[in-house]
């Protein structure tokens, strides 16, 4: 199996599950309690803050653990809704968001909030002049995500947060995608608040955080035993919280060295398949983009064929996100990028991952034309091209 589906999901490095293994057989103590065993949980949980907090440049105590991105992104957007209801009621975010932020708002719209949608246009980026045009009197939120999970375009998160700034405005950004794979740092990009999920970094599933920079106030969204600051209460997973903490540290230290590695063999596969296959397209901008993604489209074929064709061959990809790769209406994405449906339709979702090899490229290039030339010879679409 070659595995180049890493934006859905990534495998547990082997030192994370390690380092939770024994929180789970051995020091399986509640972190609430008295007691050593829950001490000995409490200490391995607060230096997994420390963690997360060193890759992210922020404050320790400016970090609580959540279930994962979606649970990050619902606590910063409902959070500040409600907390500021009474000031304004209006939020901006963009038309390429993960469903965890964009049904967040939608929910939110139909509770009385307007939504702003800034389209990301032909290359996936939104514009800020757009945002600062978008801003009203009654604007208590931006929220824009850091990466695309489809597409993997980088947003100009910096700019944008200075704009909230000067507004006095929260700015919370969905950096699911970005944490591990490039540099993030909360006080450079201006953010209030940013989410992050473990299992997209090597550590596990159903574990995140939300770093909520000090002095921003939120109104809680579950209700519970006071923990973390009472804004996400529920009994710490603790084994779960030292995967994301082990999973943040060794990002930290190879995020370089791997950011050049998965460039190099994303870059070889775009030149590859973009020379050997007529009209193959990369979606998104060209270079603001994660160093591991790669989204092309292919005229007069169907993504979806064209994933299981590459499952018979052993390699794992996507059509986008694994959220919408159920659903049989084009990505939301991928129709912001302004393209036909049926363009949108003939996509194909790489997204690389540190165990890659130099030597599966040439194979999964040759694998992408012999599939697409199969399904092309098929398509009654590719015939009337
Ligand atoms: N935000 C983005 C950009 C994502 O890609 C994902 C997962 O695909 C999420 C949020 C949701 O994260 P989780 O699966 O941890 O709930």
């Amino acid at each position: 199996m070659i595995y180049m589906d890493h934006s859905a999901t990534s495998p547990v490095d082997p030192e994370v599950f390690k380092a939770m293994k024994p929180y789970m057989m051995e020091s399986y103590g509640n972190a609430s309690t008295l007691y050593s065993l829950g001490r000995e949980a409490r200490r391995a949980l607060e230096s997994s803050r420390e963690k997360v907090a060193s890759l992210i440049g922020s404050n320790t105590d400016e970090v609580i653990f959540t279930s994962g991105g979606t649970e990050s992104d619902n606590i910063a957007i409902k959070g500040t809704a409600y907390k500021l209801r009474a000031k304004g009621n209006h939020i901006i975010t963009s038309n390429i968001e993960h469903p965890a932020v964009d049904e967040t708002c939608r929910y939110l719209e139909k509770n009385g909030f307007e939504v702003t949608y800034l389209p990301a246009g032909k290359d996936g980026i939104v514009s800020v002049s757009d945002l600062e045009n978008a801003i009203t009197d009654q604007t208590i939120l931006i929220t824009v995500m850091h990466a695309n999970n489809e597409i993997g375009t980088i947003q100009p998160i910096a700019e944008i947060g200075e704009i909230a700034r000067e507004n006095k405005i929260y700015f919370h950004t969905d950096a699911v995608q970005s944490v591990g794979k490039i540099p993030v740092d909360v006080k450079t990009l201006n953010v209030d608040m940013l989410s992050i999920s473990a299992h997209k970094l090597y550590g596990p599933k159903g574990i995140g955080a939300l770093y909520i920079k000090k002095g921003v106030r939120l109104e809680p969204i579950i209700h519970g035993g006071g923990h973390e600051k009472g804004i996400r209460p529920g009994t710490e997973n603790v084994a779960g919280i030292v995967g994301l903490g082990k999973a943040c540290e060794i990002a930290q230290h190879n995020l370089e060295e791997t950011g050049r590695y998965v460039t190099s063999l994303r870059d070889k596969i775009i030149k590859g398949v973009l020379s050997e296959i007529d009209e193959s397209y990369l979606n998104g901008h060209p270079t603001k983009r994660l160093p591991n993604n790669i989204n092309f489209r292919f005229t007069g074929i169907e993504g979806e064929s064209l994933v299981l064709h590459l499952d018979s061959k052993g390699i794992a990809s996507s059509t986008g996100s694994a959220c919408s790769s159920k659903k049989l209406e084009p990505s939301h994405v991928l129709m912001a990028l302004e393209l036909e449906e049926v363009q949108a339709h003939g996509s194909l979702r790489l997204t690389l991952g540190k165990e890659n090899k130099p030597e599966e490229i040439d194979y999964v290039v040759e694998s992408i034309k012999d599939a697409v030339g199969t399904l092309r010879k098929l398509s009654p679409l590719w015939c009337q091209t």
